[in-house]
Order: structure tokens, then sequence, then C-alpha cells
């Protein structure tokens, strides 16, 4: 059974409460276009369980987490650029997290330096 929070912004698009562009969906991770992108290509690999930040995984999450890298990679086959992207976790709202479930943000199609 999937863990979700109720007031949740990606608990509720997961749940299709919310619309949102979906890029991929499997049974444990969803993957979105993020609402106010960032690159021309600006995804958010998403766990359909409800977590709230890296610090939060636990051992049982060890898979989910791996998931959520190797759906990174099948992603990246599919871009203009195969295999050139950023991947980029805010974690803490001093980091510039936001919305408190754990993602990832795939990022692409510009040359993204810091
Ligand atoms: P954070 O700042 O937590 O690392 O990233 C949250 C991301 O979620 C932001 O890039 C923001 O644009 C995106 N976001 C917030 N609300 C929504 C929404 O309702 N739909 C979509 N698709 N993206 C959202
Ligand atoms: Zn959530």
């Amino acid at each position: 059974m999937t863990q979700t929070a109720p007031d949740c912004i990606f608990c509720r698009i997961i749940n299709k409460e919310v619309p949102a562009t979906i890029i991929a969906e499997t049974d444990d991770i969803i993957v979105i276009k993020d609402i106010a992108p960032k690159a021309p290509i600006h995804w958010l690999i998403i766990p359909k369980k409800h977590i709230r930040d890296l610090q939060s995984l636990r051992e049982a999450d060890r898979a989910l987490a791996c998931n959520m890298l190797f759906m990174a990679q099948q992603l990246s086959q599919q871009l203009p650029s195969p295999g050139h992207f950023r991947i980029i976790s805010n974690n803490g709202a001093e980091a510039g997290q936001h919305v408190f479930h754990i993602h990832l943000h795939f990022l692409s199609g510009a040359r993204l330096e810091f």
C-alpha cells in the first residue's frame, strides 16, 4: 500500500486529484513536468510513497531510492542529447526545499553550470 499525506501536493498529483503532465509512471515512481521549469527540460522524479526528504529514507526504502536513480538513467535515453542531464535534490528549507515529499529534479536542454 502506498503511503500518502493528505496536504501534500505531490501526493495529490500521485492520487490524480491534481493534474500534472506525466512523463513516466511505474508501480513506485511518477515523473512529472515541473510547473515552473528552470531549464528546457525540467522533470521531477517522485516516489509514490510519501517520504519527507533524503534524511528520512529508511533501510526499507533502499530499493525505492535506487529505482529513482535508474529512472533518471531511463529518462536520459529519451533526451535530444541522451545522457546529458543534471540531478538535484534540495533537502531542508535552508537548501531550497519547498515541497516536503522527496524528489529528484531532472534538468536538461541548457548549459547547466554552477
Ligand atoms: P523543491 O523546491 O521542493 O526542491 O522543488 C519543488 C518543485 O516542485 C519546484 O520546482 C516547483 O516548481 C514544483 N512544483 C510545486 N508545485 C507543483 C505543482 O503543483 N505541479 C508541478 N508539476 N510542479 C510543482
Ligand atoms: Zn507526499
